[in-house]
């Protein structure tokens, strides 16, 4: 049986760990998975999915587990991914989490490793409105560091308790922060 890296990349909005994941998804030549990215296309596409998710993504609240889980199994089922993916936004609670395990083990190929990226409170609100995206105004930011801290910093410890998770730095400059990770991505 062939083992190929799944890496998921966890850390509260800000932390740069999408910026992360499409830099090293080049530079390992692996797919990076964003499933936020999945949704604003859905969204601009106007989809069936896409107007049912509007409304979440512009709160910032989490879209209902029943319109990612398929969406995930779908994705990590491609061509494209079997020799490896970087997945960012996935998980985003426990019950997504013991989803992408019971996934895993069925699909049975992927050694994975979950990737927190650490960054301090200040310094996310700073970077997020720095960037400027759509859901990026002061209100939906707040939304999302608040359900960041409810719903998936438990998958942080969910990981922890597995000793299935390596934290990184994520304050110094980017290309910094890039070196650490590949420096802890086992192979
Ligand atoms: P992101 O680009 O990862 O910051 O995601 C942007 C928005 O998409 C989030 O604020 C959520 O509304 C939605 N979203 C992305 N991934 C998920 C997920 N795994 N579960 C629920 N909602 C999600």
């Amino acid at each position: 049986m062939s083992h190929a890296k799944g890496l998921i990349f966890l850390g509260p909005p800000g932390s740069g760990k999408g910026t992360q994941a499409q830099l090293l998804s080049e530079q390992l030549t692996i797919p990076h998975i964003s499933t936020g990215e999945m949704l604003r296309e859905a969204i601009t596409k106007k989809t069936k999915l896409g107007k049912r998710v509007q409304y979440y993504v512009n709160k910032g609240e989490l879209v209902p587990d029943e319109l990612l889980l398929n969406l995930i199994r779908e994705r990590l089922n491609q061509d494209d991914v079997q020799s490896g993916w970087i997945l960012d936004g996935f998980p985003r609670n426990v019950s997504q989490a013991t989803f992408l395990d019971k996934l895993l083990l069925e699909l049975g190929k992927f050694s994975e490793q979950a990737i927190n990226l650490e960054v301090s409170d200040n310094q996310l609100v700073k970077r997020l409105l720095l960037r400027g995206r759509e859901d990026d105004n002061e209100e939906t930011i707040r939304r999302r560091l608040e359900v960041y801290r409810e719903k998936t910093k438990p998958v942080i410890d969910y990981y922890q308790q597995q000793c299935r998770l390596t934290s990184v730095d994520g304050t110094p400059p980017l290309e910094r922060v890039t070196a650490s990770l590949k420096e802890v991505i086992t192979t």
